[in-house]
């Protein structure tokens, strides 16, 4: 194909619209899952204030916000930040995926679209976890649907597609199974439930999604994560022993991170922890 440079912009701007339209998904998930509204019920877009539904021209991802300076145009109130914020980290995290699996052929045009994705799926996961102590199942559930359906095309899990289906299968099974364990032994050991459900369906969803050799470089970079924000809050008695720590948002961010990196940190890490 004619012109490598304008291949490479296609998929970039294919990561920007894609994200930051699932960012615009996201924030329904976000706004909707805690209060047990289903986010496919309608009126599919309102005004969290006053409930009016909201113009298809006023509800364009991130450009709406910034036109309208944030204020609902039914009612003029301010409409949270975290609806900005969510669509421009959501584009962000989708170009930087886009410049790090830049498609150039139909299977790995599918294999951006599901890592774009997998990688909103994880930031509306971060953001519930984080405000309500839960991870709604039709995330964690249905983002190991997704990202199996989309296995065959996914080049972190093997190489034929049929091994990428098993991988995809093998890698929910170890992600989830390991998790498990860790949670009966929290429960065992502190006698509270110290890991809940929830992480494990989601730990068998991103294993499920980068294989199973991620499953290591995972418990390694989220552990890590949620270490270094518990430590000093709890050294500055700002979080007490017994304050509830979610830990879906340190597995979302350690996810995807490990999915920038690609498959050759898997290995390095791998090999850092067991010498
Ligand atoms: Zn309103």
């Amino acid at each position: 194909m004619a012109g490598g440079l304008g291949l490479i912009k296609l998929h970039l701007i294919f990561g920007a619209i894609i994200g930051a339209i699932f960012g615009s998904f996201a924030n329904v998930l976000i706004w909707r899952l805690p209060k047990g509204e289903l986010p496919w019920a309608p009126p599919y877009s309102y005004c969290p204030h006053c409930r009016s539904s909201i113009k298809p021209l006023d509800n364009i991802p991130i450009i709406s916000f910034l036109i309208l300076r944030g204020r609902g145009r039914c009612c003029g109130r301010r409409i949270a930040f975290q609806y900005l914020w969510v669509e421009v980290v959501s584009m962000l995290c989708s170009v930087i995926v886009a410049s790090r699996y830049p498609p150039s052929s139909m299977a790995q045009w599918v294999m951006l679209f599901s890592f774009c994705f997998f990688q909103t799926a994880l930031l509306a996961v971060a953001a519930i976890d984080w405000q309500t102590y839960t991870i709604p199942d039709l995330l964690s559930l249905g983002l190991c649907l997704v990202m199996f359906l989309a296995s065959p095309a996914n080049e972190l899990l093997g190489v034929s597609p049929l091994g990428r289906m098993a991988g995809s299968l093998g890698g929910m099974i170890a992600g989830g199974g390991i998790y498990w364990l860790f949670a009966a032994a929290g429960k065992k050991i502190y006698k509270v439930e110290a890991m809940g459900g929830g992480d494990v369906k989601l730990a068998a969803a991103i294993v499920g999604a980068l294989g199973w050799r991620s499953l290591v470089p995972l418990v390694a970079v989220s552990s890590a994560l949620g270490l270094a924000y518990a430590l000093p809050l709890l050294a500055l008695k700002r979080l007490g022993r017994r304050d509830p720590i979610a830990y879906g948002p340190f597995l979302s961010v350690a996810a995807i991170i490990l999915l920038w990196m690609g498959p050759a940190i898997f290995k390095r890490l791998i090999f850092i922890i067991s010498s």
